[in-house]
């Protein structure tokens, strides 16, 4: 195990492989670029990618990509290699400063929302180098983010380093305000837990709905699911664990700092949560952890699904968003500190989220608003889609008592002055007891915990670095010129709490009393995709992005649009695999057992008229009944996609989706499943729920 030092960010232009192959001097322009946001001058980058190059030449690389994360929600790439023609007609190996900033792919094939006219396909990457490059599959990545001609974000990595720099600006201002001036910059910090299931190679092969979708159109329940609840941080089977260690040094390679590893609740789900690192970078790591989990599980004959919902009655998977704010020294403004000063300060960012979570809880339920999600959320299994926010009692009872100037009646009872007492230590362990809160404080950083897992974290963080950004620059803006600081922070902390303590929940957030107490409170129930995506581009949120230069006008409809689209697609491609899957494989399925037990009654009855043959004829009038009423299912499911198909608006278009073409999908569902638990396995041309789930 001495080799994982040695392992670790090996495939990356880091820090100590930069210090070493750079000119004094460079790598001081390079360092001030990272730690600074400064831009890059080309004679500096010539440099850089002159010693990239050489370095991943001696990695065996020939080429090299720009590597961006268009609307899609994957990577994309784009392959060149490094040899140049000279004028005697040999190449050598060249990359140029140029070459490593600024790149042009046709944009053309990936979502733009009308951003990208036709005529104008276009568009370019730019090197983001607060992200290091580093070498996959033999090719040299350069992270960058990927704009359109007229300077339009087209990814999910532009916005998210825009509001990273927004949050940083108001970080500043009211760290100042604590006599803080020595801070250099503010990033925000995650830790993505990601959750995921592993079934068979084989079995994920057989299933078209696992292949097109990533999920199971059909699918009876097992016999066994996870009542027994034996799975959750249950012993690793030896397959996982091969995988996983594999999947470990895959990622330690590419300077990942995978940490923990354990089974989850479903049978066949496991979970993988990294060290934290700044949000820009943790986007990138979890984009790559997701790629590398598919392809790992590949080498060992398993497929890797990481859908938010892959089966129907079984747990589905998540992505908790451990997030938390830093100066770039690495201390932690989520911590509460020991001092009463700090303890102040620690007051004021913690108001600042709990002020931004109540003004914005539209756009953090948008944040995680998919089709695929949407099983997810509210489900019993997941957080609801209510957000609300868990601080626990401890600390809901110090709030109270600064709200109400009343004493703390916790533990350590007493007077909780701001600036004058300290708090009273509040461990981690009860903080963190509540695992139904959307929203919770874990002593020192808050869990969100709606994400799906397919998602990108980026819009997620993008919201919540706004958002915060938000509360953090009116609360500068009041306290920049009180002529009496503490008494000016002491009434803005009791105002806050005052007018945003309605966000705060410690209770069950699954029960179905908080969802009558939330109605009471005036939070908002969006429950699915279609009732979140439109208030995106209300009047108060146009006005917080473009405030904070994190999107235009423009760019906010495009993404909408997007978004909308999105969920379109998602769902007529189910649909049309659903359809696919009943009328090509199920029905001609059932119908061949039918036949078969029609012809075995038959000849039972030829062998004696007093044969009785109720058994096959029972199951036969039932399954005709099912199948007939399938072939109905069908044809209405079909109607509902043309239905769906024909409305040109976006938005009408997406609901006529929710209402009719899902609608129309769970009702084929049902009969199919019913008709699965009632065929003979060898005529069901899917591997079922016990196959897949207890078999890895
Ligand atoms: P918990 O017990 O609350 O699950 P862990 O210490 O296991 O907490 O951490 C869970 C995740 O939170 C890990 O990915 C960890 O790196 C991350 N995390 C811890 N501290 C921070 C922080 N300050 N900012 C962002 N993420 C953090
Ligand atoms: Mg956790």
């Amino acid at each position: 195990m001495d080799r994982i030092p040695e392992l670790f960010g090996s495939l990356v232009f880091n820090d100590e492989t930069m210090k070493e192959r750079l000119p004094k001097d460079t790598y001081k322009a390079m360092k001030k670029t990272i730690e600074e946001g400064k831009s890059l001058d080309l004679s500096v980058a010539n440099v850089v990618a002159n010693a990239m190059k050489d370095w991943a030449i001696s990695k065996g690389v020939t080429h090299f990509t720009h590597w961006f994360q268009p609307m899609t929600g994957v990577t994309a790439e784009k392959h060149d290699s490094f040899i140049s023609a000279t004028q005697d007609g040999n190449v050598i190996m060249e990359f140029s400063g140029k070459e490593l900033i600024k790149g042009e792919p046709d944009a053309s094939s990936f979502p733009s929302g009308g951003l990208r006219a036709t005529f104008e396909a276009r568009g370019y990457t730019a090197w983001d180098p607060t992200s290091y490059a580093f070498i996959k599959d033999g090719i040299l990545c350069i992270p960058t983010a990927f704009c359109s001609y007229g300077g339009e974000a087209l990814d999910k990595k532009t916005p998210l380093l825009r509001s990273m720099e927004a949050i940083n600006v108001q970080a500043l201002r009211i760290l100042k305000l604590f006599g803080k001036t020595d801070v250099k910059r503010v990033v925000t910090t995650v830790g993505p837990e990601q959750e995921y299931f592993l079934i068979n190679k084989s079995d994920y092969l057989k299933r078209e709905d696992l292949r097109l979708c990533g999920r199971t159109l059909f699918g009876a329940k097992p016999p066994k699911g996870q009542e027994l609840d034996d799975h959750y941080f249950g012993a690793i089977k030896p397959r996982v664990v091969a995988y996983m260690k594999e999947l470990d040094e895959e990622l330690w390679k590419l300077g990942i700092l995978a940490k923990t590893k354990h089974n989850e609740v479903a049978p066949s789900q496991h979970e993988l949560a990294p060290i934290f690192s700044s949000t820009n970078i943790a986007t990138d790591h979890n984009q790559l952890t997701m790629e590398l989990m598919r392809k790992v599980a590949d080498r060992h004959d398993m497929a890797c699904l990481l859908h938010e919902k892959p089966f129907d009655g079984v747990n589905g998977s998540g992505k908790h968003n451990n997030w938390s704010i830093s100066t770039s020294d690495g201390v932690n403004l989520l911590e509460p500190g020991k001092s009463p000063y700090d303890n102040a300060q620690f007051l004021l960012f913690l108001c600042a989220v709990i002020k931004a979570v109540d003004d914005y809880q539209d756009l953090l339920r948008i944040s995680v608003a998919s089709a695929g999600n949407d099983h997810r959320l509210g489900a019993n299994e997941a957080p609801p889609a209510i957000v609300s926010m868990f601080v626990g009692d401890e600390l809901e009872g110090i709030l109270e008592s600064i709200e109400t100037g009343k004493p703390y009646k916790g533990k350590s009872a007493g007077e909780m002055e701001i600036g004058v007492h300290v708090l009273p230590h509040f461990r981690k362990d009860t903080t963190d007891r509540n695992r139904t809160s959307p929203f919770a404080f874990t002593g020192n950083k808050f869990e969100f915990r709606m994400l799906g897992s397919t998602f990108s974290i980026s819009g997620p963080n993008l919201v919540l670095n706004t958002i915060v950004a938000e509360s953090l620059a009116q609360f500068a803006d009041e306290l920049e010129g009180a002529p009496d600081f503490q008494a000016s922070l002491k009434a803005l902390i009791q105002r806050v709490i005052r007018e945003h303590k309605r966000i705060i929940f410690n209770g069950n957030n699954y029960s179905e009393e908080w969802v009558a107490e939330a109605e009471k409170r005036g939070l908002l129930n969006l429950k699915s995709t279609v009732d979140a995506l439109p208030l995106f581009i209300s009047e108060k949120n146009i006005a917080l992005f473009t405030k904070h230069h994190i999107f235009t006008e423009t760019e906010m409809h495009a993404r909408y649009e997007i978004l909308l689209e999105n969920y379109g697609k998602t769902l007529h491609i189910e649909a049309a695999t659903m359809l696919d899957m009943a009328k090509k494989d199920i029905l001609p399925a059932v119908a061949s057992y039918i036949n078969e037990l029609s012809q075995c009654a038959v000849r039972k009855a030829s062998v004696s008229d007093t044969m009785d043959c109720s058994a096959e004829k029972a199951l036969i009038a039932r399954l005709s009944a099912s199948l007939a009423r399938f072939y109905q299912e069908i044809e209405a499911l079909e109607a509902a996609l043309i239905q769906a198909e024909e409305k040109a608006d976006p938005r009408e278009s997406a609901e006529s989706y929710h209402d009719g073409v899902l609608a129309a999908m769970e009702e084929l569902r049902r009969t199919g499943d019913e008709m699965e638990s009632m065929t003979a396995k060898k005529y069901w041309p899917y591997p079922s729920y016990s196959d897949m789930l207890f078999s890895v």
